[in-house]
């Protein structure tokens, strides 16, 4: 039965997404990209259900993100690469996480902490070819790459990698960020480093511009089976949406024609209309920007969301219709099974599907199907 409100994840579509774009890609090593939740999927299963299907990197932006996953017992190699002053070093290093690095300042910081472990620490350097974000800047190459080979030749650090991130603005502008990034790894081979993994993009670029793969991509929307491109949809790209969205209507009713609903009575019944009362709001991460626009699914119908999405809770309006409470309402899924997509609800809320997966709350119990039979119901 469908809980009050729930977000269910097929870990086997995320198996299958892996694989299609696997097969799409060739040779290059995948990355899975687990930031963030998972995207809000669930770092921990979703990241052993990832290596499960081919994945031989799990990416983070934050090393505790990282660190969460080896707590629950993966051991595949992550790559953790958005850091702050108090960011744990020494705890990545411990951890065999990592650390992709953009600076001399985090070099220096890293080489020190590695030192105090008597360890050597892995790193990525990270380069700015564009996005204009946290790569080492062009005008910073040489030193960057000169103490990294400093440093390597005296056993503090491994350079293991070299990597940059696209705008994904036109094809003009990635073949610009390209020739960048080309320029930049010259650059280090030339210092004397010899980084057995080379990467630079991420599900749109690894579709759509083949000379960016190099050795390695890094996948995050794909493997949720969703479209980074306005042009396509899952389906399109043959994926599948790993998350569905849904919950019980907690409460039915009968209006005359003039009520008002919800907050500021931005919707009055036109006619006399049945309402439900759907409880996911916006502290679940139902954007209210999709007050008024969002449609959801119950039954076989769509009906739209009426008056304002409220922090517990909004209102869809059935208009002849009838419902029970305890009937399912579904938010958004796999628009191949007929419910709204989160596309749908993106264009609704005037954002990206990133965004409405990644934003589900924590309130929103997570439910997996597929994969292993211990990842069944288990809670991230
Ligand atoms: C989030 C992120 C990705 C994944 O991007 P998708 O478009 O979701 O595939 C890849 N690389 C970096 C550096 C990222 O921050």
């Amino acid at each position: 039965m469908t809980r009050f409100r729930e977000a269910v994840i097929d870990l086997d579509a995320i198996a299958a997404n892996i694989r299609h774009l696997s097969a799409v890609i060739g040779d290059p090593q995948i990355l899975a990209v687990v930031k963030a939740n998972a995207y809000g999927h669930g770092a921990v299963p979703v990241a052993r259900m990832a290596v499960a299907a081919g994945a031989s990197w799990l990416g983070v932006a934050d090393v505790e993100e990282g660190l969460e996953l080896r707590r629950a017992g993966i051991t595949a190699p992550i790559l953790a690469w958005l850091h702050g002053l108090d960011t744990d070093f020494a705890a990545a290093i411990t951890a065999d996480i990592d650390l992709g690095l953009s600076s001399v300042a985090q070099l220096s910081r890293v080489a020190d902490a590695a030192m105090e472990l008597g360890q050597s620490a892995a790193v990525q350097l990270k380069l700015e070819t564009g996005l204009s974000r946290n790569g080492a800047a062009p005008g910073e190459w040489d030193e960057l790459f000169t103490r990294a080979a400093a440093l390597e030749r005296a056993g503090r650090i491994r350079v293991r990698g070299i990597m940059s991130h696209l705008s994904n603005t036109s094809p003009a502008d990635d073949a610009e960020a390209i020739a960048r990034f080309d320029e930049g790894l010259a650059a280090a081979r030339a210092a004397g480093l010899t980084p057995d993994l080379v990467h630079l993009a991420a599900t749109a670029a690894a579709l759509r511009v083949p000379e960016s793969r190099y050795s390695m991509v890094r996948l995050g929307i794909g493997i949720y089976g969703l479209s980074p491109f306005e042009d396509a949809d899952s389906g399109d790209l043959g994926l599948i949406p790993a998350m569905t969205v849904r919950g019980q209507i907690a409460a039915v009713r009968r209006v005359a024609a003039g009520a008002g609903v919800s907050y500021d009575y931005t919707w009055r019944a036109q006619e006399d209309s049945t309402l439900a009362l759907v409880p996911l709001g916006y502290a679940d991460g139902i954007p209210r920007q999709a007050s008024g626009r969002g449609e959801v699914q119950i039954g076989a119908r769509r009906y739209p969301i009426v008056g304002r999405i409220a922090m517990d809770q909004f209102v869809v309006n059935l208009g002849h219709d009838t419902a029970a409470v305890g009937d399912e309402v579904v938010l958004f899924g796999d628009p191949v099974a007929g419910v709204p997509s989160a596309n749908d609800w993106a264009d609704a809320a005037l954002t990206v599907n990133y965004e409405i997966v990644t934003r589900i709350g924590h309130r929103v119990t997570r439910s997996y199907c597929g994969g292993a039979p211990a990842e069944a119901d288990a809670q991230p």
